[in-house]
């Protein structure tokens, strides 16, 4: 085999497990269980990624790509792994808005190149994350709630499908792939570009809002509240952690339990403070960036980590948030919790609850909100974690519609796959994927298995 994937006909670089640069080549943003590829094809090009397949098919050889690492959920063992990083360029039509993005491109270099324009891309709120496969998962972002799902504004996507052929997919061209392709992930064949429309955004009024939870018990509380009263220009979310108590971390913060209120609102300075009034005065601050921001600097609004790590994350979807399923969850994630849980709130509804001009496979529209924990996993942590994640979630499953997989960090059954989709929508994707890719030939983060 050697000598064929010498002879493997691309222009980036080939990797073995035995050669330097393997491991750097796999390693991304999540740490836990990288991929063990018998070979990695750096890709550069659509060709490069074309060849990758039509080897591996040729070879009977599965297939799993790779840009960020972020959504990484199972190891892919022996079989071709393409990296795309080195596909991040960012095409910009101004007065189209729209913008060409091929698949290793992050959130943070779209921006960089829609932004001198004014126009925003909907991105999510971690600059690092890749935008293809965001969008493939339907893409939740700062803007959400004002424009909908990053899917719902894809107009064209270039993929490799399983039989080694290179496609331009459209609402025209094979409209059942397009609908699959916009909220059911890497099922469906390697995809090498997509475009996406843009959005002109003036004056953003963005940041976080930090309080400790021991002071200001009802901080979830306080912010389910007002995220009844804000217009859909107002997306928000909430990250609750109990901070360690570690060298590392500033002293005010250290074995702190905090609750970061993320606010993203597209308005003047004058609406954003008015709009923000009510959260200022839930209690005193620990921390507050809210303020006017340029486009330019929209992923560092939510203030997350960009350090990669190990981690496992599960999450529900749900129609409301009760006080007292709130109050369970502070109390589950907080300092009594066996392992580190980062709690994450995010208020979904407006655009986001409407049907797409062109309608696609994202599921769940309705709810309203998302809850997701997630926790730093060290080795033989795993199970203590599930155990904590179920507990911590459980008070939400009267209310829950389901799952998004785009926060799913960790391999799931099938169950739970089909938890994030309507019923209809899951059978018809199990179709799809048995006339793309009924061999299974593509290692998707969540498996949609063909039908
Ligand atoms: C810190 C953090 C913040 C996040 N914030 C948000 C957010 O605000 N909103 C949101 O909706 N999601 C968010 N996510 C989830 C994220 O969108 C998904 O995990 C997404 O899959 C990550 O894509 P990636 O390219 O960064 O990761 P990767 O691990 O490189 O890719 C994830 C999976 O996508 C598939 N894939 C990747 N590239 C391709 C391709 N070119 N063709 C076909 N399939 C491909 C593969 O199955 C791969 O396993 C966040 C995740 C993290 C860890």
């Amino acid at each position: 085999m050697n000598e064929q994937i010498n002879a493997l006909p691309v222009n980036g670089p080939v990797f073995r497990p035995e050669d330097g640069g393997y491991d750097e080549e796999r390693t991304g943003y999540q740490l836990l269980a990288p991929h063990r590829a018998a070979v990695i094809v750096g890709a550069t090009s659509a060709e490069d990624v074309r060849a990758a397949v039509a080897y591996a098919a040729g070879h009977g050889l599965r297939v799993a790509v790779q840009a960020s690492g972020h959504g990484l959920a199972g190891p892919l063992d022996g079989g071709v792994l393409i990296t795309t990083g080195r596909m991040s360029g960012v095409r910009v039509d101004a007065a189209a808005r729209t913008a060409w993005i091929e698949a290793g491109a992050s959130w943070e270099q779209v921006i960089a190149a829609t932004a001198p324009h004014g126009l925003a891309p909907l991105a999510g709120s971690a600059p690092g994350v890749g935008a293809v496969s965001y969008t493939l998962g339907g893409g939740v972002g700062l803007l959400a709630r004002r424009y909908g799902f990053a899917a719902d504004h894809v107009r064209r996507v270039e993929i490799v499908t399983a039989d080694g052929r290179l496609r331009q997919v459209t609402a025209d061209s094979d409209p059942d792939l397009f609908w699959a392709l916009r909220g059911g992930g890497g099922n469906f064949g390697a995809v090498t570009g997509v475009e996406i429309g843009l959005f002109p955004v003036e004056d953003v009024y963005a940041g976080v809002l930090a309080f400790d939870v021991e002071r200001v018990p009802d901080v979830l509380d306080g912010w389910r509240r007002w995220t009844r009263t804000v217009p859909e220009e107002t997306t928000s979310g909430v990250a609750m952690l109990v901070y360690p108590d570690l060298p590392m971390v500033p002293e005010p913060l250290r074995g702190r339990h905090v609750a970061q209120l993320q606010i993203f609102h597209v308005g003047t300075p004058e609406d954003g403070a008015r709009l923000a009034e009510p959260l200022r005065a839930l209690g005193p601050l620990t921390h507050d960036s809210l303020r006017p921001r340029p486009l330019a600097e929209a992923g560092e609004a939510f203030e997350e980590p960009d350090r990669p790590h190990a981690y496992r994350s599960d999450n529900r979807l749900v129609s409301d948030l009760s006080p007292a399923a709130l109050a369970g969850l502070a109390k589950a994630a907080g300092p009594a919790a066996p392992v580190m849980c980062v709690v994450g709130l995010r208020h979904l509804g407006g655009a986001l609850a409407r049907a797409p001009r062109i309608p696609n496979a994202v599921g769940h529209r309705d709810a309203a909100y998302s809850v997701s924990v997630l926790s730093p996993v060290e080795p033989g942590e795993e199970r203590t974690v599930r155990d904590l994640h179920r507990e911590a979630l459980a008070p939400f499953e009267d209310a829950s519609l389901g799952r998004s997989l785009n926060f799913a960090f960790g391999p799931l059954d099938e169950d739970q796959v089909r938890s994030g989709y309507e019923p209809a929508a899951y059978r018809r994707l199990t179709e799809i994927r048995a006339r793309y890719d009924g061999d299974v030939t593509f290692h998707a983060n969540h498996a949609i298995p063909p039908r």
